[in-house]
């Protein structure tokens, strides 16, 4: 049986309601002191190159002003479940196994009644499982490494028993400590396989604290990307293209990052667990997009950029 989650009480709904329509009015402005007292040390001196490919998804059209705080043009953008696959000489792993089998039953319903309204994906969602079989060329994966422990980040894993996880130590940590978890259908994705645990054991990357050479060759480079989870992480890798940081949901729209726009409070509230630290992240992106390609996990025309050739 699976964990309780989680329920948003009435007066955080009417709090996120309020937020909204605030944060339409008067978006949450950038701090220049924060921006001026980062330090860019640069990027990462690689020895190899990576593929990354993004799995074809559905996406789903939805309101913009429910994504970027403040911003109502265009009225809607595309948003999807995406799953990546890198390919390293050593080893090919999936950056976020976002979507199982029979989803809306078997991940969604463990949801808030609240977020289960803005969160649905369309009925025809393909399953990463399902997406991994179309895509037949690419190897098959070694271990999938979720960006953060969100349902929609891991939950695919369902469909791939015994695949083993990497797992930020500090996000493990915060999933499997307490009676009640963080979100649906995330312990039951993690239970009955290996999960390696990693710290965030290197040195600072561009503006970002510190970071993790999973390869030891510079070519994926994990980076601290706190604030939506406590140890949510991007992925950032160097392909023959140049460098690709994948953000997870530290942004959910490229057009957060280029205007420095948080999420908007309904639904960013139930979503962020620090929403202050979700803030500064996100400027740390912003500083970091002109040296990288930047793709959040769910900004469908963004992750259009790296689909199969296949
Ligand atoms: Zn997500």
């Amino acid at each position: 049986m699976s964990d309780p989650v989680r329920t948003p009480s009435l007066v955080e709904c009417c709090s996120a309601a309020v937020g909204l329509v605030h944060g339409a009015l008067r978006p949450k402005r950038p701090d220049e002191r924060f921006q001026r007292s980062l330090t860019d040390v640069g990027l990462p001196t690689p020895r190899r190159t990576v593929r990354v490919t993004a799995l074809p998804q559905v996406p789903r059209s939805v309101p913009t002003a429910l994504i970027v705080e403040g911003r109502f043009a265009p009225r809607h953008i595309l948003n999807a479940l995406t799953t990546f696959v890198i390919e390293h000489r050593e080893a090919t792993f999936l950056v976020d196994p976002s979507v199982c089998l029979d989803v809306r039953k078997r991940a969604i319903a463990e949801l808030p009644s609240v977020l289960r309204a803005v969160v649905t994906p369309p009925a025809d969602t393909i399953a990463t499982v399902t997406a991994l079989r179309r895509a037949p060329l690419l190897p098959t994966p070694d271990f999938a490494l979720p960006t953060h422990a969100h349902w929609d980040h891991v939950c695919g894993l369902l469909d791939l028993p015994g695949l083993p996880v990497h797992l930020h130590s500090i996000e493990h940590d915060w999933i499997t400590s307490g009676t009640v978890a963080p979100a649906g259908g995330v312990r039951d994705s993690l239970i009955d396989r290996p999960i390696r645990r990693y710290d965030l054991d290197g040195p600072p990357v561009l503006t970002f604290t510190r970071s993790h050479d999973l390869f030891g060759d510079g070519s994926v480079v994990l980076v601290d990307l706190p604030g939506h989870t406590p140890g949510s992480v991007g992925v950032l890798a160097h392909t023959e293209r140049g460098w690709v940081l994948l953000a997870g949901d530290a942004a959910w729209h490229t057009e957060q990052i280029s205007g420095i726009r948080q999420k908007s409070s309904f639904p960013g509230d139930f979503v962020d667990n620090d929403r202050a630290e979700a803030f500064r992240t996100l400027q740390r992106l912003h500083l970091a997009q002109h040296y990288t390609t930047i793709i959040p996990t769910h900004d469908h025309t963004a992750s259009r950029q790296l689909l199969s050739p296949l």
